[in-house]
């Protein structure tokens, strides 16, 4: 099979630009605002400049267009390196990317002032493309927890040996390269091909994990209370359901809980929102911090949470419910001025038990019963748990 270097480019540039174009598109959504997506743009940007150069480089010869050409597509590998960077750490340009891209065009420059042999510019053009896929897989190993970043790390290994490769093949080649395209073996072209589905590789897997990142970040977005990192309440009333169903099944007790924060207007007429604010981030932390991991614990409303317990019977769930409120109890809310605000907290706690009970309540009956509870443990004079069973016969 014949590969005609000209072709390979061209058909490369074409993938390139339309890559960019989708890029553009996407400008001003939520996902073309993200910063690593910017820097990829860019990176388009840079390497498609790079390409028209080398494909123009056969009319236009010359040292500055062997120089320029390959700065540009450095340039590209830099800014996707910064993408990596930006997507996994939050920071975009590093110190070292930008040395080596400095450091690499220095030392085209000289070559080419010296009329260096082209073999020897082929291997250091190729050497440092290499050498600037190392900060990407070196980050993507460190930081990536993305799935897409795995082909990121596959095109920076074959991206990265097919350019080592491509450095040496001029060297052991039998006849002399004298310009990219007439290349001097089966074996550079072949190189060619491998070094550009790398580098494709990295902007696609780049481009995928900024999608997946986006999706988990509106995903966390769409189920958490954003002041005190409770599931919100539409989460908390689907899990109920799923808990609820799995309770049936499994034929495990089941515990739901609403919490409601005593007297809080008072804090908050007394002290400001933003004291306010600061308690029921205290108390989440709070409660969270006596919860197991498969507890769900949800912010219902205002100053209103839900715990759900899992496989917990009566006497367990009022003994978890009431450590809860001793827990709150001895909560101190320091804010500006000396100030230490306390609180405390009422709950209503219902369970139902599918040994002891036949008809399985919905999620609306078991919050109805654990509101009433709830508004029990008010009115006995708050700072309590009121525990009761899920008897769908007997109201309370
Ligand atoms: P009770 O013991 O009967 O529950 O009395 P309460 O004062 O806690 O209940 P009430 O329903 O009268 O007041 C709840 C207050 O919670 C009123 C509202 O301004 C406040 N609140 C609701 N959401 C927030 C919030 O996100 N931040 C702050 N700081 N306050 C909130
Ligand atoms: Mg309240
Ligand atoms: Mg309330």
């Amino acid at each position: 099979m014949t590969k005609d270097i000209a072709t390979l480019l061209l058909a490369l540039l074409l993938c390139h630009a339309l890559l960019l174009v989708h890029l553009l598109t996407v400008r001003g959504t939520v996902l073309g605002r993200r910063p690593e997506i910017r820097l990829l743009l860019l990176a388009m940007l840079a390497i498609c400049v790079g390409d028209l150069l080398l494909m123009w480089r056969q009319q236009l010869s010359g040292p500055l267009w062997l120089l320029l050409s390959n700065t540009s597509i450095a340039l590209g590998a830099v800014l996707l390196s910064a993408a990596a960077r930006c997507l996994l750490t939050g920071r975009s340009f590093s110190r070292c990317d930008l040395l080596l891209l400095l450091g690499g065009a220095i030392g085209l420059a000289l070559l080419l002032m010296q009329g260096a042999a082209y073999a020897w510019i082929v291997s250091w053009v190729n050497l440092w493309l290499a050498v600037l896929l190392l900060p990407i897989l070196w980050r993507v190993m460190r930081h990536g927890r993305e799935r897409a970043l795995r082909m990121v790390l596959v095109g920076g290994l074959v991206g990265g040996l097919s350019a080592m490769a491509r450095a040496a093949d001029p060297h052991l080649a039998t006849q002399a390269p004298v310009s990219l395209l007439q290349p001097t073996s089966p074996l550079s072209a072949w190189l060619f091909l491998t070094m550009s589905f790398g580098a494709f590789s990295i902007m696609f897997g780049l481009l995928m994990a900024s999608f997946e990142r986006s999706a988990a970040q509106l995903e966390q977005m769409a189920t958490t209370d954003g002041l005190t990192g409770c599931l919100n309440r539409g989460a908390t009333r689907t899990l109920v359901g799923h808990e609820i169903e799995r309770s049936r099944r499994e034929r495990r007790p089941l515990a739901l809980v609403l919490l409601d924060l005593d007297h809080f207007k008072r804090i908050n007429d007394s002290h400001g929102h933003a004291a306010g604010d600061a308690v029921l981030q205290g108390f989440a932390q709070a409660v969270r911090s006596r919860l197991r991991h498969s507890d769900i614990f949800g912010r219902m409303g205002g100053e209103e949470f839900c715990v759900v317990l899992p496989s917990t019977d009566r006497s367990g769930a009022h003994e978890v419910v009431d450590a809860l409120r001793r827990e709150v109890e001895w909560l101190v809310v320091e804010q500006p001025g000396a100030v230490r605000l306390k609180v405390t907290v009422s709950a209503g706690t219902v369970v139902f038990d599918p040994l002891a009970e036949r008809m399985t309540p919905s999620a609306d009956q078991l919050f109805a019963r654990a509101d009433m509870l709830l508004y029990r443990a008010k009115h006995a004079g708050r700072n309590q748990v009121q525990t009761s069973g899920w008897v769908s016969l007997n109201p309370l």
